[in-house]
């Protein structure tokens, strides 16, 4: 979870505005995953499709989307597949088949 909207949460929480925190916990049944990702990508034009209250602003709905269940792994630099086991390649990730594939191109 992001630094804003752990901060918003536990501001809420302080004020006692309970359903405004559990609104926010339950983020995930009211925005469906093609809208996170359109979140993700910043693309404003989603508040047209989605119906949020006034309190919830961008940021915090972006900062939201981005720390939310991200897939497992990491990406690759080469075939850009996300991947649990691989190597660091000059801080760059390289999955386990890439880093396979070139080791026999050797
Ligand atoms: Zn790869």
């Amino acid at each position: 979870m992001g630094e804003i909207f752990e901060e918003k949460l536990i501001e809420m929480t302080r004020r006692g505005e309970q359903k405004k925190v559990e609104y926010l916990k339950n983020l995930n049944n009211v925005i469906l995953p093609s809208f996170v990702k359109r979140i993700r990508e910043d693309d404003k034009t989603v508040l047209k499709e989605i119906v949020v209250p006034e309190w919830v602003s961008w940021d915090l709905l972006r900062e939201w989307a981005l720390n939310k269940e991200k897939p497992a792994g990491r990406k690759c630099i080469l075939c850009s597949e996300l991947d649990e086991t691989g190597i660091n390649f000059k801080n760059e990730f390289v999955c386990r088949d890439c880093f396979l594939a070139l080791k026999n191109m050797e």
